[in-house]
């Protein structure tokens, strides 16, 4: 049988299967954004990783070497975020193909660290590998998180609240707007990369901020980052927690850049929001005495209200204006 005939969560599901059930030592093993492993009376450890390859994760002509950097340390750092944790360190392996410069290798470098600066995540180690024809990057984090702090994607329970940090779309929005044009030189990509929606694609940030902020104010019941896209994603709370949702198609919030880049892209919004992946907002849920809590509370960042959890025989519904509910498919970014 082919991978892609299986599909990544398939594949997933088998490989799980196949690895068996972890020792006691193993708090959390393959299911969510991180392993969480016992480390001492007070924290776990968390264990992630996340690779990069080009021509499909990123495309050299409008994504340059040193975003690359940045958006591979940023992609493990949010999965940390996810979990309530803090990062602790990253490894770095890069596979190179035979023509690959000195410069270019400094510059995912460069990127790495500015991100590792930002975060506060120390690089420590990694491995060069020679690679056939495509650059790609692959980065092992360790984090910790405090024993109580720990937000697993298995919590979430019917009645509660599902909510979103920021908005949506704006890194598929960002990539589209860029993958039109032929080439774009490189101080135009650093402009862009500061202005929206191009800045969720080419630069995004990991919501550790923001993962701290919510643990300590709310009872988060579940938690994980978007990375796949909120259609893909929300299957993932459904499948580790037993249950279902609706989401409310009105509540999503979309950026004005980002319905502006819809509209030039004759595509959308809703679309964008639903199904486009790097995102790396927090998805996750409270229980309902916390919701006038949440809607009252002021925090430094945007929180939508934007659906609930329901029964697991439901599945994920999305609700449009008029009230109809339809089954959302996992779909999102396809990696096979
Ligand atoms: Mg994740």
């Amino acid at each position: 049988m082919l991978v892609k005939e299986l599909g990544e969560f398939g594949l997933i599901e088998k490989l799980r299967k196949l690895v068996g059930r972890s020792p006691g030592s193993v708090v959390r093993g393959i299911g969510d954004d991180c392993a969480v492993l016992e480390s001492n009376s007070k924290e776990y450890l968390l264990f992630t990783t996340d690779a990069l390859v080009q021509g499909i994760h990123f495309d050299l002509r409008y994504f340059p070497f040193y975003f690359v950097g940045w958006k591979g340390m940023v992609a493990n750092i949010s999965d940390v975020a996810a979990m309530g944790g803090t990062p602790q360190g990253a490894i770095i392996t890069l596979g190179l193909p035979g023509n690959a410069k000195v410069e270019q290798v400094e510059d995912i470098y460069r990127g790495a660290k500015a991100a590792s600066k930002s975060y506060d995540c120390p690089i420590i180690g990694g491995d060069i590998v020679k690679s056939p024809n495509r650059l790609f990057l692959s980065l092992a984090l360790v984090g910790k998180v405090k024993k109580r702090d720990l937000k697993l994607r298995s919590g979430a329970k019917p009645g509660d609240i599902l909510a979103v940090t920021g908005d949506l779309g704006g890194s598929e929005a960002g990539m589209r707007l860029l993958r039109r044009r032929k080439k774009i030189g490189l101080k135009e990509l650093n402009t862009l990369s500061r202005k929206a929606p191009y800045s969720s694609h080419l630069r995004p940030r990991a919501r550790l901020e923001e993962s701290k902020a919510l643990i300590d104010n709310f009872a988060i019941s579940s938690m994980i980052d978007l990375s796949d896209g909120l259609a893909s994603d929300i299957h993932r709370i459904k499948e580790e927690s037993g249950v279902g949702a609706e989401i409310f198609e009105t509540s999503l919030p979309i950026a004005a850049s980002t319905r502006k880049a819809a509209e030039k892209l004759g595509l959308s919004p809703l679309k964008l929001a639903l199904f486009g992946g790097e995102d790396y907002e927090l998805l996750f849920t409270i229980p309902q005495r916390e919701l006038k809590k949440i809607q009252n509370k002021r925090l430094d960042f945007p929180v939508s209200i934007i659906g609930k959890i329901l029964p697991e025989k439901m599945g994920i519904l999305l609700v449009d204006a008029s009230y109809r509910r339809n089954q959302l498919a996992p779909k999102g970014y396809a990696h096979f």
